[in-house]
């Protein structure tokens, strides 16, 4: 099997599983008690806490637990909301944002509030000067991903960071797919709250985090128990906490090794299918892109056949396009990036890691070129298309 879906899930490292074990047995006291059993639990808690804020640059006091990525989003949307609405009801975010997002939107939209969704351009940049343009009185949160999941663009948070805090306005970024694989500064950044999930960089899954700058007050998404500060209630699920901490101390170890790495793999694999394979378009920007992502349409072609022709060879990837019920289903950021009509169905996402060998990707890449003219070749629409072209 070649794994080449690390955008969608990680294999967790060995360390880490090793590093959980002891708080699944011996160390099950809940944090919470006095007595010092529970010590053990709190500690290891904290410090994972610690290892999880260096490496954005925070501090262990400014990061509250959460079940994952989408909690985290949850929560950042609807307590900002809840907390600011006597203030204003505008937030601004993106059109190609993750469902977290996206959904949590639609809510607030039924709830009263208005969302201001700026487009991205061809190669999903979001343009700063339409954010500004979009800021009113009555805004009080923008939102913009740091890196695209599907395509892997790195927005210009900085500026988009100091534009908020220009005008005022708490700035959010979901982080989710950012952390642990290129280098986060919040303060640098103007980072007011960050999302960000332990099982993206080889942690283990149901377990994330929000960042959230110390002085900054929002609503709690989930109410309960005084735990994180009464932020987040619930009793803490302290062996994945744990793993999340050694998850992100080997990414911090790593960070600039593993970028040159898996960049390489990833570039020498753009290169192959680019030069290979004809009528083919790379998504995302060329240089700005997450170290691992790539994502290409194939002209005429619907990825979902892409894909399962690649499982058949034992390589496992994604697509943001379907076909269900005989209707084709476009992914909304390939939609929002105003790709060419035969190109908005066909598209394939690879995503790497340091699992991963040059001797993978040329594989991958042979068995690709393969299947695509297989494909092709029964496709009277690529056929029509291609001599249009030729024209
Ligand atoms: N945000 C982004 C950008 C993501 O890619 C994902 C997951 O794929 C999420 C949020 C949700 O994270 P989780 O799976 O930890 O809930």
């Amino acid at each position: 099997m070649i794994y080449l879906d690390n955008a969608a899930t990680t294999q967790v490292h060995k360390e880490v599983i090793d590093e959980m074990l002891p708080y699944f047995s011996a160390e099950y006291a809940n944090p919470s008690e006095l007595y010092g059993f529970a010590t053990g639990a709190r500690r290891a808690m904290n410090q994972a806490r610690k290892y999880i804020a260096e490496l954005i640059n925070a501090d262990k006091t400014e990061i509250y637990f959460t079940s994952g990525g989408t909690e985290a989003d949850n929560t950042v949307l609807k307590g900002t909301a809840y907390a600011l609405s006597d203030k204003g009801r505008h937030i601004i975010t993106t059109l190609i944002e993750h469902h977290a997002i996206t959904k949590c939107c639609s809510d607030l939209e039924k709830a009263g509030f208005e969302i201001t969704y700026i487009p991205v351009d061809a190669n999903g940049f979001v343009n700063v000067s339409a954010i500004k343009s979009a800021i009113r009185k009555d805004t009080i949160l923008i939102s913009v991903m740091m890196a695209n999941n599907e395509i892997g663009t790195i927005q210009p948070i900085k500026e988009i960071g100091q534009l908020s805090r220009e005008h005022g306005i708490l700035f959010h970024t979901d982080a989710v797919q950012a952390y642990g694989n290129i280098p986060i500064d919040v303060n640098d950044m103007n980072i007011d709250m960050l999302s960000a999930s332990a099982h993206k960089c080889h942690g283990p899954k149901g377990i994330g985090m929000l960042y959230i700058k110390s002085g900054i007050k929002i609503s709690p998404f989930i109410v309960g128990g005084r735990q994180e500060r009464k932020m987040r209630a619930g009793t803490e699920n302290i062996p994945a906490i744990v793993g999340f901490g050694k998850a992100a101390r080997i990414c911090s170890s790593k960070l600039y090794h593993n970028m040159e790495y898996v960049s390489l793999l990833r570039d020498h694999m753009i290169e192959r299918v680019t030069d290979e394979i004809e009528y083919v378009r790379l998504n995302g920007d060329a240089v700005n892109r997450l170290p691992g992502n790539v994502n290409f349409s194939f002209a005429c072609l619907n990825g979902e056949a892409v894909q399962i022709q690649l499982d058949l060879k034992g390589i496992c990837c994604s697509t943001g396009s379907a076909c269900n019920a005989g209707k084709q289903t476009m992914s909304h950021v390939i939609k929002a990036l105003n790709v060419e009509p035969e190109y908005a169905y066909g598209n394939v996402r690879f995503t790497l890691s340091d699992y991963n060998t040059m001797e993978e990707i040329d594989y991958t890449v042979d068995c690709m070129k393969e299947i695509i003219k297989k494909l092709r070749s029964m496709s009277p629409q690529f056929k029509e298309y291609a001599k249009r072209m030729q024209l």
